[in-house]
């Protein structure tokens, strides 16, 4: 941070603030504690019967890479408008959304995703802006090799276990490890 978001002071110091834990920037202008906190993802996997609705990015990063509909939520919305709104955005699909499928943090870069289970409410689907195609799968043609991220690949092999073993009921919560060996 260069300057106060608030007030434009330059003079700004960063230090643990009394009472706190971590070092933030305070500014010596206007006494503001900048805190700065992880970004919120909201998705849904959009089904029609056994098949999943997937979309390929238009966009980097990753681009030409399979992803459920996604985004970074905005200000002023639910999780479940957000994940709605992305769908449709990505792909002009139409969701119901159902309950929470998974938590995905990804510590590294600040990132939590929220994936929710869903329906469409009809076929009249298409790509959207950020995406070069959409596409229903069945599970046995999903492009593993070419999912976009590793929070989208939780999200659908642990939504095909739940599936199959009669428990979509349950939330998933998963983290990327970077110690670990993740091709993504
Ligand atoms: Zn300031």
């Amino acid at each position: 941070m260069k300057y106060c978001s608030l007030c434009g002071s330059q003079d700004l110091i960063f230090k643990v603030p009394s009472g706190d834990s971590l070092p933030r920037y305070i500014c010596g202008g206007c006494e503001t504690i900048h805190y700065v906190n992880p970004k919120i993802i909201v998705g849904a996997i959009p089904t029609y019967k056994d098949q999943i609705l997937l979309c390929k990015r238009a966009i980097e990063p990753r681009k030409g890479k399979w992803t459920l509909p996604c985004g970074y939520m905005e200000n002023g919305e639910t999780v479940e408008e957000g994940a709605a709104r992305e769908t449709l955005e990505e792909a002009n699909a139409r969701i119901v959304i159902k309950n929470l499928q998974s938590v995905y943090s990804i510590p590294y870069i600040n990132q939590v995703y929220l994936v929710f289970n869903s329906e469409l409410l009809d076929l009249d689907f298409s790509a959207g802006e950020e995406s070069l195609e959409v596409e229903l799968f069945n599970e046995e043609d999903i492009p593993w090799s070419e999912i976009a991220f590793s929070a989208i690949k939780f999200s659908l092999e642990t939504f095909l276990q739940d599936r199959k073993e009669g428990n979509l009921h349950i939330t998933r919560v998963g983290r990327y490890a970077l110690n670990k060996k993740d091709k993504f």
